[in-house]
């Protein structure tokens, strides 16, 4: 018998005599004992508060991205100890894949994409300066800092290894501890992950706690900094975020909840096209993965009256050659569901499907005992009038077919689902695509168009991905997660800081135009990483440019744009006076006044952002550089990157050129 354990304020605290069992879906043996009596949820909350919030927060966004990717990669290295695990919920070692090894890939992204797109420091700045005065002297920045609260994550029972970590990344990330709550029914699997993590040691006291079981009193205890981020069923989610603790504290509630995902075929995709296999192939994937246990999976099809029997056919022939099994016997492809009592449900619920719809097939080899369940496949004879089928999530192998007139029509059907996590369309036809997403856009949390092109890489209707957001509007939740950045910014508060341009340098650490620069004690180019400060620069002489040079640089770049060698031509332009230098010569010599050519610790160019060319410069003006060291951020190996601020001015110190110069720079030693 398993006891997995809830982890409190550094404690294990194994099951009582009141604990639930848990089942094997199999065979229906008890295999696990799960209950959370004994917990003090107030010491969770301090020992959170108190211990995690701070040691997290003594870290900054790269340094706490690298303890994620560390406890990614170990437990990648433990992976097979879960895999063990993984058939006793059902899941064969395929669908364990997507939890196990996709939860892992999940955190390894976010902890990637939080070190490339967030600042090496304490502060995520959230978007551009904004120019508040006329001069200059007041200015805007929104910014984004943790919650200075605890993190709440309600899982649902069909990942629990993904379900967590899909969660806990972004909230470590943000610097936000976390209190974890696993389903019951799988909790094992995510208690085994949750102890290789605490045994590791990667992450600080405090930074995360476990629950096996109920959570009581927990949520009756949180405050405005806290936050609830909830994966399940609707019912559920409603009753939670009803909590009146919630409502008055105004406590951040993110759920990601059930939803009647659509995938539709498009007017184009015939049978004997590439878009009408891989609807069909989708179709039979989405139901019986995971035993058709995933949030995202295909609940309605939605297909043109004139295929829906060839539809019949393909999908039946697929489903039949489905074998369901043991989920540890390599030859399975189906498990079981995850309980008796949720195959009670699934029955239930197909039932009310039934009782406005035709079913077309039934899968005749699932085994009677145990858990499993047949896929079956419903008609709908009138998708307009039903109701049960845009309602009714049957979270098992079980989906309906719905004739559409036309895609208008099929559009409305998909948005009957009342806001749904993803919809699919198949078209190989870039207007069906484009029409279909201005009308269906607003219902769905994310829209999967498959097609021959993207059929080779394209990752399926089912899977949500760490780059994109998992969420969706009305039935679905409301909610988003994930999607990079914008899923850290969950477990984060937004503030619109003003001030003076030093005040906002000093700060966000990112030099703004109209603070004071220091002068480099010596050239920029001669000093490391680590010695540069944000706010130092150098201003480099004058360079006057010349006919000459103009002449020169369009012949040997090729470049011969009339502005730049044709007088009239050029004065007849609202924008230039006559014939004027190159944008890019402009940068060129730029790069020759302010560059040291001698070896030293600047590395390498690897980029500009934001140029902007501001004023002709004409033959005979003069101009010169300002370098200032804008932002530093540290990277793997021994260098970092510092975006330099450059903007180069003319006789008049009017500005003509403006970027953000990126260099690699070596570390000291
Ligand atoms: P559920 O019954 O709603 O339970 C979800 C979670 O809430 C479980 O951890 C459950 O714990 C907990 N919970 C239930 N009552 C609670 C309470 N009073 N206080 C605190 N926690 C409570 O859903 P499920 O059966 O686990 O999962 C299936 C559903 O989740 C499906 O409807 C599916 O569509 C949805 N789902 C959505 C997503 C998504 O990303 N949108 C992903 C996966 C699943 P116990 O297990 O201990 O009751």
């Amino acid at each position: 018998m398993l006891t997995p354990s809830s982890y409190i304020a550094g404690r294990w605290i194994g099951p009582s005599a009141y604990a639930a069992r848990v089942e094997n879906p199999v065979t229906g043996e008890p295999i696990a004992l799960a209950g959370s009596e004994g917990i003090d949820f107030g010491v969770a909350l301090s020992w959170a508060n108190g211990t995690g919030g701070p040691a997290l927060r003594a870290t900054n966004v790269h340094d706490r991205a690298r303890m994620v990717k560390a406890v990614a990669l170990m437990l990648k290295e433990r992976k097979e100890e879960l895999y063990a695990l993984n058939p006793l919920t059902g899941a064969t070692r395929k669908d364990g894949w997507i939890d196990i090894e996709g939860g892992i890939m999940t955190a390894l992204t976010m902890a990637s994409k939080a070190r490339r797109e967030m600042p090496d420091g304490e502060i995520y700045l959230d978007g551009p300066v904004e120019q508040l005065s006329r001069a200059g002297t007041f200015l805007g920045r929104h910014v984004a800092v943790p919650m200075r609260g605890v993190a709440v994550q309600i899982n649902a029972f069909n990942f629990p290894v993904w379900g967590m970590l899909e969660k806990l990344a972004p909230a470590l990330l943000a610097g936000m501890p976390v209190i974890v709550k696993p389903a019951t029914q799988t909790c094992y699997l995510t208690e085994a992950a949750f102890r290789m993590i605490v045994e590791s040691g990667i992450l600080p006291d405090g930074a995360v706690q476990l629950v096996v079981g109920r959570t009581d009193d927990l949520l009756d205890r949180l405050g405005p900094q806290d936050a609830v981020s909830f994966t399940g069923s609707a019912a559920t989610a409603l009753a939670l975020r009803s909590n009146p603790r919630l409502l008055a504290a105004g406590t951040r509630f993110i759920a990601e909840q059930d939803s009647l995902n659509a995938a539709v075929l498009g007017p184009d995709a015939v049978p004997g096209t590439p878009e009408f296999d891989l609807f069909l192939n989708e179709a039979a994937a989405e139901m019986t993965v995971k035993a058709g246990q995933k949030c995202t999976a295909i609940r309605r099809m939605i297909v043109p009256e004139a295929v829906v029997e060839h539809v019949i056919d393909g999908l039946s022939e697929r489903l039949d050659r489905v074998r369901i099994g043991d989920p540890s016997d390599p030859e399975t492809r189906m498990g079981p569901l995850v309980s008796m009592a949720h195959k009670a449900d699934v029955t239930a619920r197909s039932a009310q499907i039934a009782s406005e719809a035709r079913r077309v097939f039934r899968h005749a080899g699932a085994p009677c005992e145990g858990a499993f369940i047949a896929p079956e496949l419903y008609l709908s004879d009138d998708p307009d009038a039903a109701r049960a089928i845009h309602e009714t999530e049957a979270f098992g192998p079980v989906a309906t077919i719905l004739p559409a007139r036309d895609l208008a029509h099929a559009a409305q059907l998909a948005n009957r689902g009342g806001g749904s996590l993803v919809s699919s369309l198949f078209t190989h036809d870039p207007a069906v695509a484009r029409a279909y997403v201005t009308e269906a856009g607003a219902w769905h949390g994310r829209i999967y168009i498959s097609d021959r092109d993207s059929a080779g890489e394209a990752t399926g209707h089912g899977s949500p991905l760490p780059h994109m957001i998992h969420g969706g509007p009305g039935r679905a939740g409301g909610g988003e997660e994930l999607g990079g950045v914008r899923g850290i910014l969950h477990y984060m508060t937004r503030v619109a800081v003003q001030g003076s341009p030093a005040i906002l340098s000093h700060v966000t650490q990112e030099h703004h135009a109209g603070s004071a620069v220091r002068e480099c004690p010596s050239h920029p180019f001669r000093q490391d990483f680590d010695t540069l400060e944000v706010g130092q620069g150098i201003e480099t002489r004058f360079r006057t440019v010349t006919l000459d040079d103009i002449e020169h640089f369009a012949a040997f770049t090729g470049d011969m744009f009339y502005a730049h060698m044709d007088a009239d031509a050029a004065k007849a332009n609202p924008f230039f006076p006559g014939r004027v230098a190159h944008g890019y010569l402009i940068l060129s010599f730029a790069a020759g006044l302010f560059v040291d050519p001698a070896p030293g610790p600047v590395l390498a160019n690897t980029g500009l952002n934001n140029l902007r060319f501001l004023k002709p410069v004409s033959p005979g003006d003069a101009i010169r550089v300002q370098l200032v060291v804008k932002r530093k951020t540290r990277r793997t190996g021994g260098y970092g990157e510092i975006a330099w601020a450059a903007t180069v001015t003319n006789q008049h110190n009017e500005p003509v050129a403006e970027y953000e110069l990126l260099t690699m720079v070596a570390r000291a030693g």
